[in-house]
């Protein structure tokens, strides 16, 4: 049996966990980060379209069940930076109305133990750690910033640049995406087609490898991979967690700690907390109220690909424009979502689900074609949760709130595209198994009764347990999660009693 120890141990090193053992290596507390997965090899497979999409290479073979026990394979990666290994560096901010109460069209997205105010130095800090280039001034429901971008926002290509004035003057306000990429002058980003999606081979990706975990190693944190954590076990009161264990290379692993921060993911963070049930604590550990594995959210998304069919997209770095304008207010009150176009999709990208379309017909359609994601709330429901199946697995079961508002914003984003002179606009509904912005189950909340974790992901039930992931999420917003989730670790390592 393998024995592991630190002051600290941070469980999974992907946004949350990455970001935390960071920010507690500056402080210079001896932490841990123990890693399910490996390091992907940077090798001519991480830009094969073929090879991620396809054969999806860096993807587990494990799967999950939906509510009704049919299997997927989840869109989750077990690798060092977790799924931040192959986002989309797409790293905005939530609004300042994302953090209160706030009525929508098919219920209530509720309000978070802290607001936008709370969080903004953090945000700031986020920005600089995982260099995101922006700007300001475009977007008409920025919120407001006491620390400048540390980089222009990327210019746009010319094929968007004329898209963004189309749009324009089809009546929205086209503004930059925030996004994590090394574009710096001298900086080591090649501006390649291969990046939302896929691994950087050049490690340019403002991934939490690359900007936290490496960084955190030199600065004194260890880091042990192929460890996967089974279960926490707790003292006689059950209020404080004294050990993990788990199965690592060699077998059997006991991990001793005087603080854990459980930072898997927000399916995994809750099932691992599941299977730690124990006499104390007979529902899962940190479930006095219940809530573990409740209000399963993962945004409703869809891909539309707007295809002009005299035109000819020649772009390389497609993922540089958003439209928000109907982010806050649809015109009656409520909120709808946000727009963004993705990296460029090129045809056997497509041929993972159009498996029936000759490869040729697809490469076409992709010369002539942008691709957008348009993204609506997903209003948290407790009966939208995560459990573990029989055998241990997790089960994800959810049926999607706020489609409503998914739709119209859908309606709304075809119509653009087509007075900005689309012919067609196609469209990919995301199922269960794209599940890439999994959050909440594990939610953070003033009332004990009502949440898992305080407004510092520290779990109200225990003295030593920490949370940091999307787990921690009380409401999913409609924008990309990655930068919230590491502004949050920022956060509580400055400010709770992590570091000690
Ligand atoms: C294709 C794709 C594109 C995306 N694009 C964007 C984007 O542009 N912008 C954005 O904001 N977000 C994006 N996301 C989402 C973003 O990557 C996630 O929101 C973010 O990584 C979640 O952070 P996390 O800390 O919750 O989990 P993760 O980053 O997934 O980290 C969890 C880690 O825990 C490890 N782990 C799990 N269980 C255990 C265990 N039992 N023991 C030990 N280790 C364990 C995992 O291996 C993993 O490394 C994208 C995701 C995907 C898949």
């Amino acid at each position: 049996m393998d024995h592991l120890e630190a002051d600290v141990v941070v469980v999974g090193s992907g946004m949350g966990g990455g970001t935390t053992a960071w920010a507690l290596a500056q402080h210079g507390v001896d932490v841990l980060l123990v890693e399910r997965g490996e390091r992907i090899p940077r090798e001519p497979a991480n830009w094969s379209p073929a090879e991620v999409f396809l054969q999806r290479r860096y993807r587990p073979e494990e799967t999950w069940e939906d509510g009704r026990g049919r299997p997927f394979r989840p869109g989750v990666h077990y690798v060092v930076g977790g799924n931040t290994k192959v986002y989309g560096a797409s790293l905005p901010r939530f609004r300042v109305s994302d953090f209160d109460e706030v009525p929508h069209l098919d219920g209530v997205s509720p309000a978070w133990p802290f607001r936008y105010a709370d969080l903004e130095p953090y945000y700031g800090e986020a920005e600089r750690l995982y260099a995101v280039h922006g700007s300001t001034g475009e977007d008409p429901t920025e919120p407001w910033r006491s620390t400048p971008y540390p980089y222009a926002a990327l210019p746009h290509e010319p094929y968007v640049a004329e898209l963004a004035e189309r749009l324009r003057a089809a009546g929205v306000h086209p503004s930059s995406t925030s996004i994590g990429v090394d574009l710096r002058p001298g900086g080591s980003c090649l501006r390649c087609a291969t990046c939302d999606g896929f691994p950087c081979r050049v490690g340019a990706k403002s991934d939490a490898e690359v900007r936290a975990v490496d960084p955190a190693i030199a600065a004194g944190a260890r880091l042990a991979t192929g460890v996967r954590v089974t279960r926490l076990l707790t003292d006689g009161s059950g209020r404080r967690v004294t050990h993990a264990v788990g199965e690592g290379p060699n077998g059997p692993v006991t991990i001793h700690g005087r603080r854990f921060v459980v930072s898997a993911g927000a399916a995994n963070s809750a099932a691992l907390l599941l299977a730690s049930a124990g006499p104390e604590h007979p529902d899962g550990l940190a479930n006095s109220s219940g809530r573990l594995g409740a209000s399963f959210m993962m945004h409703n998304n869809a891909h539309v690909a707007a295809v002009d069919l005299f035109g000819h997209n020649d772009v390389v770095f497609q993922k540089t424009l958003a439209v928000t304008d109907w982010y806050e207010d649809g015109g009656d009150g409520h909120p709808l979502g946000s727009l963004q176009t993705v990296g460029k999709v090129q045809g056997v990208m497509m041929k993972s689900w159009a498996t029936r379309v000759p490869l040729p017909v697809l490469d076409a359609v992709a010369r002539r074609s942008v691709e957008w994601l348009v993204m609506a709330e997903d209003l948290p429901d407790p009966a939208n949760r995560v459990t573990l199946t029989a055998a241990g697995g997790i089960r994800t079961t959810r049926v999607a709130r706020g489609t409503r508002q998914h739709r119209l914003l859908h309606r709304r984003a075809k119509r653009l595209l087509r007075e900005a002179g689309y012919d067609v606009v196609a469209t990919q509904w995301f199922d269960i198994s794209m599940n890439s912005h999994m959050c909440g189950t594990v939610v953070a909340g003033l009332d004990p009764r009502a949440s898992v974790l305080d407004g510092h992901c520290k779990a109200h039930d225990l003295t030593n347990l920490w949370v940091v992931d999307a787990g921690f999420f009380p409401s999913s917003a409609a924008m990309n999660p990655a930068l919230t989730i590491a502004a949050q670790a920022l956060r509580v390592v400055a400010e709770s009693d992590l570091a000690g």
